[in-house]
């Protein structure tokens, strides 16, 4: 039902767009023609997902003991939880849920969630998690965040960044020397490598090859990948002939909680746990967009150094290129970058470290 869903999406989106921007996720080559035909009934297909809808108001819950997950690591006793989404995985009623003071996210069976949690009383203090409290802050400052806060545990790096990919649909080869490059620094560093990868669905379904390598390096432990949520169909609306101008997820005939939850649905069928993390097509958002994010239980990511817009790494950065393909201008100078000798030394000491980007969060995981 859902594949058939994300199909028909996608086919919409080939016959909407028709010109583009030049840069990352908006350029011609981007337009998800062959995106619809190719890989159909390959990638998304996996695991069964359905009916996956927001909870609102969302619940709170405290485990009692060690709970497993049906997707994501044990529970262990003692964990907030707050339960955000529900749907049936292969049949069997769970419920997506985010630990209120790592950020991580777990599908929980539901039997498995009424047996081995209990409710959350006041004494719980949800109020002062770093979720909830994060979520509070973007409700009421409506923004976007693009830096990592400097009492975010970073390791003591001098130079902690956020490296995040967006992976928008392309018909473009990946760039997986970027992705080359962080498996070796793993291999140097004998630790797997953050990376947030901004996924789309039809970048999931058209490259079910190249998902499976990355989710193989994930297995691996050479990547710790954090999964954004970048929308199901990532849809462009020109508002001129050029593309210069252009609305994305802020156009008016855009679904937008379809956008978000297809995506989760996506990613949760091919076994990937949705972050709590959500970046914008184009970083184009508004009040009212923001406002529905944060009722989905959701934050926002910008970035402060997009790369090929010639925007420099710095201590805090939130980092933003594409390896879809579609700007390997990026690719390069963040290769360049991170290849320049004191930043190469500084990168295998952990003096410059990529730190997950769960660290942007108003209130940063402990
Ligand atoms: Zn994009």
């Amino acid at each position: 039902m859902l594949v058939r869903w994300l199909a028909s999406r996608l086919g919409l989106l080939a016959i909407s767009l028709t010109a583009a921007t030049a840069v990352g996720c908006a350029s011609p080559t981007d337009d998800g023609d062959d995106v619809a035909a190719e890989g159909a009934d390959q990638a998304l297909v996996e695991r069964r997902v359905e009916g996956l809808s927001a909870i609102a108001p969302a619940p709170r819950l405290v485990t009692t003991r060690a709970t497993a997950a049906m997707l994501g690591a044990t529970l262990p006793a003692s964990r907030k939880l707050v339960v955000i989404r529900e749907l049936k995985l292969d049949g069997t009623a769970a419920r997506l849920v985010v630990d209120a003071t790592s950020l991580e996210t777990a599908v929980v069976s539901s039997s498995a969630l009424s047996g081995g949690t209990r409710a959350a009383v006041a004494s719980d203090d949800f109020e002062a998690t770093p979720y909830i409290a994060s979520l509070r802050e973007l409700a009421t400052t409506r923004r976007a965040l693009e830096r990592i806060d400097d009492d975010a545990a970073t390791g003591g790096a001098r130079e902690p960044f956020a490296l995040t990919v967006d992976m928008c649909q392309s018909r473009k080869p990946w760039e997986k020397r970027l992705f080359d490059w962080a498996v070796d620094l793993s291999t140097q560093t004998g630790k797997p490598v953050p990376v947030g990868v901004a996924m789309t669905g039809g970048w999931a379904k058209a490259y079910p090859n190249e998902l499976d390598q990355l989710l193989g390096w994930e297995r691996a432990g050479k990547l710790a990948i954090t999964w954004i949520n970048h929308s199901a169909t990532h849809p462009l609306h020109c508002e001129d002939a050029s593309c210069r101008r252009a609305k994305f997820l802020t156009d008016a005939s855009v679904d937008f909680d379809a956008e978000v939850l297809g995506l989760e649905s996506a990613l949760i069928s091919r076994g990937m746990l949705p972050s709590p993390i959500f970046r914008f097509p184009g970083l184009t958002h508004d009040r009212a967009r923001l406002e529905q994010l944060s009722r989905l239980s959701l934050m926002p990511i910008d970035a402060d150094a997009w790369i090929a817009k010639g925007q420099p790494i710095r201590p805090g950065s939130v980092v933003l290129v594409h390896g879809n393909g579609n700007e390997p201008q990026g690719i390069d100078a963040f290769l360049r970058a991170v290849r320049e000798p004191s930043r190469a030394a500084a990168l295998r000491s952990g003096q410059s470290a990529l730190v997950s980007p769960l660290l942007i969060a108003p209130a940063p995981p402990r």
